[in-house]
This record gives C-alpha cells, structure tokens and sequence, in this order.
C-alpha cells in the first residue's frame, strides 16, 4: 500500500519509476507521449502508470502518491501547467487535478529540469553530503534546476535557472525567445548540428546529429572540432555562471547532449582549465571536482518525480 511513481513526461516520451516505501525501484516503463489533446496526454500518462505497476506484478491500488515533471511553466502551487508547447498545452491547464482525479492519489507537479535536479540533489547527496547544487540540463534547450539550503528554488516567476536564454553573445544568432545571442542559441543540441550543416560534409546524405559531430571532434576532424570547442567555452562559462550567482556546493550536469560522454567532457574540462589559468578567483570557485556529469544509465527526470510525490501522512490518509 506504499508504492510511489514518478513520471517525466517529455515531448516525445513518457518515463515512469516505481518504487516501494524504501526507494527500492520495482518498475518502470516508457511510452510514447499522445500530446493530440490534454485529455489523451492524461489517458496516455495513466497508461504508462499501469503499464509500469503491471512490469512490477503490483495493482494501482496499492499506489500512494505520484510525482510528475513536464517541459514547461509550471505554478507548483495550484499544479497548473501555463505553457507547455511540447506537450501542445497552449493555454493554461490543470494538470495536477487531471490526474489526481484519474489515479486518485495526490500528485506533485513541477518542470522538468527542475524536476531532474531534485533526482541530480538525492544521486551527489549519496556521494557526499550537501547543501546546494545547480543542475545543468544541455539538450534540445539549456537550462538550470537550483537547490538551495536543500530546497527547490523556483524563483519569483518559476524562471530561476533558465540561463538557456541569458543572451551570451550580442553577435550571435536569434534564438527562439527573439533575443540575439542566447546561450541555447549557441551551445545546445541543434545549435551545434546546426553550425555543423553545410561546415561538414554529410554522410550518406543524412543531416548531422549532434551526437555525430561531437564525435567527429573527438576523432579530429577540424571543422566538428572548433564547433565542440567553441560550444564548451560557452558552456564552461555557464557553469562558472552558476557557480558565481549561487555558490552551490556542485554543479551536475545532465542532458541529451552529455550521453556524448568523453567526446562531451573532455573539451569542457579544458575549457574550464583554461579559465582557471586566467584568474585565480575562478581556480578556487570552480576547481574540477565541483562540476560533474551525472552518468548516463541514472534517470535524474524520474528519481526526482518520485521523490518529488507527495507523501500523504496519516492525518490526511483519515480524511
Ligand atoms: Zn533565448
């Protein structure tokens, strides 16, 4: 009767974790997300839940709370999500209260990043003991989940720690929010397959992925390697960034691009050793082990939803 399961439900899929009262995992499961209407996305989201309690032979009643992160505005406080273009929720939506109502059992609702920075707190929380962190979400978009003094901070608007859209570079090219030069518009997933089309010849006519070019740059070829290298000096910035505004214990870095793995880290690192050659306040506010990549088979997206769950206590069980 004790079970909990977070859920990430991104654009083109939806993840979901179970566990038991102890954290223990018990099953999962991934579906597709249907975002053709709010309805299908609840239906949909109900689904993967069943799906993920039938893997773990345990039936939804013995489902206590869920936790849910979405790519999107957010209000945590009455779980409406504003604006989620990625799941087609354009105008504001009581998401929480949907599937409160379809699971019957209360729901956390928060973005996604913020949401996979909490799984990034409890995962470096179990290596060493902290206080702070800053999650650093690199894929299709950029953004930043921040812990202080062991709690979420949302910000006044729930937009702290989107430094996706923190403009970088005056010169550089218009990102989506309109703004010349952001810091997504430069070192995020398409950002870097884009400088690479038409820079890098093509393979079998197929466009680059980003994936492709980072190892490319690993593997020297000239081109792929002055776009990775240029993409971790703007993120190495972004990292001390956070590290100057917040003063956070760690800086763990997540993400679609990361699954790069040493074709990712290892220009990064060197940009940061590059920094900290230059100024000996930045070698002491950002040495190497402060900033690390969360590895790639820990699902920070739904430990954090599960963690996120509310847990009813027994007063609100006897209501
Ligand atoms: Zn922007």
């Amino acid at each position: 009767m004790t079970l909990r399961i977070g859920l990430d439900i991104g654009g083109t899929k939806t993840a979901a974790l179970l566990v038991d009262a102890n954290d223990r995992p018990l099953g999962r499961a991934t579906h597709p997300t249907d975002v053709s209407s709010p309805d299908r996305l609840v239906a949909g989201t109900v689904s993967v839940v069943d799906h993920a309690l039938r893997n773990a032979g345990r039936s939804r009643d013995q489902l206590i709370a869920a936790g849910v992160g979405v790519p999107g505005q957010v209000d945590p406080s009455d779980g409406t999500v504003r604006l989620a273009v990625n799941l087609n929720l354009r105008e504001p939506y009581p998401l929480r209260q949907a599937l409160q109502d379809a699971l019957g059992v209360p729901v956390a609702l928060e973005n996604d990043v913020r949401t996979a920075a909490w799984g990034a707190f409890h995962w470096a929380s179990e290596q060493e003991p902290l206080n702070s962190l800053a999650y650093l979400s690199i894929g299709t978009g950029i953004a930043a989940g921040l812990v202080l003094d062991g709690q979420l901070y949302r910000g006044a608007h729930g937009m702290a720690g989107e430094i996706g859209h923190i403009p970088i570079d005056p010169a550089g090219p218009r990102c989506i929010c309109g703004a010349y030069g952001c810091l997504e518009a430069l070192a995020a997933g398409p950002a870097i397959a884009a400088q690479a089309i038409g820079a890098i010849p093509n393979e079998g006519g197929q466009p680059l992925s980003t994936a492709r070019v980072y190892q490319l740059a690993a593997a020297g070829q000239p081109v792929a390697h002055q776009i990775i290298e240029r993409a971790a000096s703007y993120l190495s910035r972004a990292v001390y960034l956070l590290l100057m505004a917040y003063d956070v214990d760690k800086v763990v870095i997540g993400g679609g691009v990361t699954l790069a793995g040493a074709a990712f880290e290892r220009p990064l690192r060197a940009a940061m050793s590059a920094m900290r050659a230059d100024s000996p306040l930045t070698a002491s506010m950002m040495p190497d082990e402060k900033v690390v990549i969360i590895p790639p088979d820990y699902n920070a997206g739904v430990t954090g939803a599960v963690y996120l769950a509310p847990v009813p206590n027994v007063e609100e069980i006897r209501k």
